[in-house]
């Protein structure tokens, strides 16, 4: 029985982009093109979900397609992709849609980037080469089965029996980061792998050899995954030996504690929090092309970690060991460690700071530049130890030494 979703489509999409879609849809009819909703657009319509990106994608070629469009003036082109042959267009009311031309690729060396191998090959060839069925599917925007949905591989019969389902047995060693994109739909929707997807899954992650892959789209992936801050997202990661897939080591933690901390310190880079606890191989820190602050947070960490924080430390050393260090990083030691240092450190110490600037020493009478840098440490570990509090108290110890 034939699907359509055009009810779907005028309640889901916002008015403007229905308005471009219907644009696009006569263009496409007047000059011969067959174009599609494709991918996550259509699973989001199914599923009722918020609808962020809209993809389109051209039977043949979208340069053509979206140039055709701009003539009449019912679009902008933002950005052209040459080799791919990818369009962003900017329709009235702010509306972008990505235009893509169906195209086969094929991966020369598995786990690597695929290469083109196809520009304009059929739909039913372009949803092949996609990650999990609930993801290939098409809906017609031609005006002769405007919303009609084109299912190739059962995707629909998935999303409802909420499955994701590889689309062939070679899918994970073609892309390994399927894996976790497979982790993100799961934990988004509350999606389950099918038998065989999980079959194929244990056997990429616990026989194959993969350190020669794209570590960048693993990366990407990882990224997104764990900035959901979803605490169920991490316990899968860990349960289903996800974690092997960066050489991982698995910790004693759980998503909630890591969520917790989270949502009480609002650290900048989350998604390293989550694995932070378990990425440690300088290798593959290195492969993900961080930036330097990201960097930061694993040097931090192995500094932490090697370092010799003793049991009675006080506040000041405390504060010593942590000082400068990303809290990111502090987050991490503290949930493979479970001292209580770092929330020592988090809660009471992190803000504290000596009032009097340079400047002010000179002018309470003291002039050598080491005698300002041990004043200054000598009013910070009294601050940090409650016997120094205000300005005014930091002045009065001030003078009192200098008597
Ligand atoms: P999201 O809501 O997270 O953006 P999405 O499905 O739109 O989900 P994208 O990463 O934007 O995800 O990808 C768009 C489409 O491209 C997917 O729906 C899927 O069909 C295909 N795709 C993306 N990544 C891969 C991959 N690694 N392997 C195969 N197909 C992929």
């Amino acid at each position: 029985m034939t699907l359509n979703l055009k009810d779907k489509i005028k309640s889901q999409l916002p008015k403007a982009a229905l308005n471009a879609l219907e644009l696009c849809s006569k263009t496409a009819d007047d000059n011969g093109f067959k174009i599609y909703l494709i991918g996550g657009v259509v699973r989001d319509l199914l599923l009722e979900k918020k609808i962020i990106d809209i993809d389109v994608t051209v039977e043949g070629n979208a340069t053509e397609f979206c140039h055709t469009l701009s003539d009449k003036k019912i679009c902008k082109i933002l950005q052209v992709q040459n080799e791919l042959k990818t369009v962003k267009a900017l329709f009235k009311n702010d509306i972008a849609i990505d235009f893509a031309s169906t195209r086969q690729e094929f991966y020369p060396k598995r786990g690597h980037l695929p290469v083109i191998a196809r520009i304009g090959c059929t739909l039913e060839e372009d949803v092949l080469r996609r990650d999990f069925t609930i993801n290939a599917l098409a809906i017609s925007l031609n005006e002769k089965d405007f919303g009609t949905v084109i299912d190739y591989v059962g995707g629909v019969e998935d999303i409802k029996n909420k499955i994701l389902k590889v689309l062939h047995d070679n899918s994970f060693n073609e892309d390994p980061s399927r894996i976790i994109r497979g982790l993100k739909f799961a934990a988004r929707f509350n999606f389950h792998r099918d038998e065989y997807t999980k079959e194929l899954q244990e056997k990429y992650i616990n026989t194959q050899l993969h350190d020669d892959i794209s570590w960048t789209r693993i990366k990407s992936e990882l990224k997104q995954t764990f900035s959901m801050n979803d605490a169920k997202v991490y316990d899968m990661f860990l349960i289903n030996d996800t974690y092997k897939l960066v050489y991982g080591e698995k910790p004693p933690v759980k998503g909630l504690e890591i969520k917790t901390l989270v949502d009480k310190y609002s650290p900048d880079y989350v998604w390293l929090v989550y694995l932070g606890t378990v990425l440690n191989k300088p290798e593959i820190i290195e492969a993900f092309c961080l930036t330097r602050p990201e960097k930061k947070i694993f040097t931090d960490k192995n500094t932490l970690l090697k370092g010799d924080l003793n049991l009675k430390s006080t506040n000041y050393e405390i504060y010593k060991f942590f000082e400068k260090k990303s809290i990111e990083a502090v987050l991490i030691y503290y949930l493979l460690t479970k001292r209580k240092e770092p929330l020592v450190y988090l809660e009471k110490l992190m803000n504290i700071r000596v009032e009097l600037k340079g400047e002010e020493l000179m002018e309470l009478g003291i002039t050598e530049g080491k005698l300002i840098g041990k004043m200054l440490d000598e009013i910070l570990k009294r601050k940090l130890a409650g016997t120094i509090i205000t300005k005014a108290d930091e002045i009065n110890f001030v003078k009192s030494e200098t008597k």
